[in-house]
């Protein structure tokens, strides 16, 4: 008896694990932190005397349940869900400690002309003087913060040098950054009619620390009239979320695709194969969900291009060669001409095959 019921404590303790493991799965499958900027003691810009810091809250807390609403697998975390401040750093720690799949960050705009429409960044060099200075706007509540020098490692908002230091740091998930931010600011535009400001780089202190894909969304100006008004309404700010969350949705569905499309490639089994005359190396240079003429003033002066479509997301791909030599040697070539975060793939019957398979079968 004492041995049966042992045995049925263990099965008890099996099936709780094994419900537990599954319930996480199915809860967990993607985490997206939505971080509405500014708070508390920082009012964001008061453009048309409207609050940033309340408009971008409104906006976040619908973005969330938007997604929610329609996705069981989807989990949000907000960095802050009423009025209170909050560091940048800790934003990017909140969703490093979430281990999340994206982070967006939001906030609205502001200028001394007219200006209005919507603009998605990514943490980048700026390419000119407006956008970095709306970077050096968000920045500037880092002097709000207490031990700022030291937290930042005397990281200057003012300084456009100082920015160059920041923008390394994403520099492993800018693709997928880019993407997201192709997806939400094609919504904002398409679905919603705002001017489009166009997906664009600057140095964001708030992308700077995270761990994952990240973007900062410019919904609109708040010192336009017009647009300031759309904003501050309830009806703006639900239209926007939507877009916003619209772009999220598509974003994880490319993840979910390239998951997909990881486990679709060819198997074969060792020894199959007398030498690697199969194969075929190319150099990937990005990914994008955008089409760019394949010229090689697009493309850092390079020529060879190819891509493939991989549910969406096209990925472009510079040489192509037999020997895995010299498809080691395209590969410095394509770093030395800028783009850093080149690898090399290796593509067996039209279809791209696992490089560290290939790698224990023939080097
Ligand atoms: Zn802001």
């Amino acid at each position: 008896m004492i041995f049966l019921r042992h045995i049925n404590f263990f099965l008890c303790i099996v099936f709780l694990c094994s419900f537990n493991v599954n319930s996480q799965a199915t809860n967990n499958d993607y985490v997206v932190v939505i971080d509405p900027g500014h708070g508390g003691k920082d009012p964001g810009n008061r453009g048309n005397g409207y609050y940033e810091k309340n408009i971008v809250l409104n906006i976040a807390l619908n973005v969330g349940s938007d997604l929610t609403k329609n996705n069981k697998n989807l989990k949000v975390i907000y960095t802050r869900k009423d009025d209170r401040f909050i560091d940048l750093y800790k934003r990017a720690q909140i969703a490093n400690n979430a281990n999340a799949d994206l982070f967006i960050s939001i906030h609205c705009d502001a200028h001394n002309s007219n200006a209005y429409g919507a603009g998605t960044f990514v943490l980048g060099l700026h390419a000119n003087e407006r956008n970095f200075k709306i970077a050096q706007k968000e920045n500037s509540v880092i002097f709000l913060e207490e031990d700022y020098e030291e937290k930042y490692d005397g990281f200057d908002p003012n300084n456009p040098e100082s920015v160059i230091s920041l923008v390394l740091m994403q520099e492993e998930y800018l693709d997928q950054s880019i993407i997201a931010a192709d997806y939400i600011q094609d919504f904002l535009v398409k679905d919603l009619n705002r001017k489009d400001r166009k997906v664009k780089q600057a140095g964001f202190v708030v992308l700077r620390n995270t761990y994952m894909p990240s973007v900062l969304v410019e919904t609109g100006f708040l010192t336009n009239k017009i647009e300031g008004k759309y904003l501050n309404s309830s009806k703006g700010q639900k239209e926007i979320a939507k877009s916003i969350s619209n772009g999220i949705v598509k974003y994880l569905s490319t993840i979910d695709a390239k998951k997909l499309n990881y486990n679709s490639i060819i198997n074969t089994t060792k020894g199959t194969f007398k030498g690697d005359n199969n194969y075929i190396f190319k150099i990937q240079i990005s990914a994008s969900s955008k089409l760019l003429p394949l010229k090689s003033y697009n493309f850092k002066g390079l020529n060879n291009l190819s891509t493939i479509n991989s549910n969406g997301l096209i990925k472009y791909y510079y040489g192509n060669t037999k020997s895995y030599k010299e498809a080691k040697k395209l590969l410095n070539k394509a770093i030395k001409a800028g783009f850093k975060s080149s690898f090399i793939s290796v593509f067996k019957d039209g279809g791209l095959y696992d490089l560290k398979k290939y790698l224990s079968e023939f080097e």
